[in-house]
């Protein structure tokens, strides 16, 4: 299996309860290196253009309210096969479907405060990456 790299968010639910720490123990012992990391303040166009491919969903509004709602943690995580093995330990969507020993089992709030985000596909992954992190800011 390759090595391959993904993006991670820690939202402001998590960082606003001091979970940092704990939500990236779970990232790393789930065989995730965090290879890039920062704690930033997302302006309302930062998160706008990041969730743009949900602009027309009624949660559009609400969802870039919440991630401008207190300082994020965005992370460049690499590993094996890294896009699947994030979306496996962040757990579903909803925390009410969220298996045990997930992410968001352990900390979501609500479906829209569920304390990480994560790439879907390698393709997102490179966008997002893109997005957040200069090539070197990333030390592997
Ligand atoms: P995921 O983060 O699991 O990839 P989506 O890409 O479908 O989920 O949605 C992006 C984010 O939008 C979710 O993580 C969550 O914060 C928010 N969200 C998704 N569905 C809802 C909903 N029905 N109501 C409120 N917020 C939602
Ligand atoms: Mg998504």
């Amino acid at each position: 299996m390759a090595v391959t790299r993904t993006f991670s968010i820690i939202k402001p639910d998590a960082t606003r309860r001091n979970l940092t720490g704990a939500v990236t123990k779970m990232l790393e012992d789930a065989g995730l290196r965090v290879v890039a990391s920062k704690r930033i303040q997302m302006t309302k166009e930062q998160a706008e253009g990041f969730y743009a491919v949900h602009k027309e969903r009624p949660f559009f509004g609400e969802l870039v309210d919440f991630m401008i709602s207190g300082p994020v943690v965005v992370q460049v995580l690499e590993g094996e096969d890294a896009v699947k093995r994030n979306r496996d330990v962040m757990g579903a969507t909803n925390p009410a479907d969220a298996a045990d020993g997930t992410i968001r089992k352990a900390f979501a709030e609500s479906i829209e405060a569920n304390s990480v985000h994560g790439s879907d596909s390698d393709e997102n992954a490179r966008i997002e990456i893109d997005f957040f992190f200069d090539e070197d800011e990333i030390v592997g």
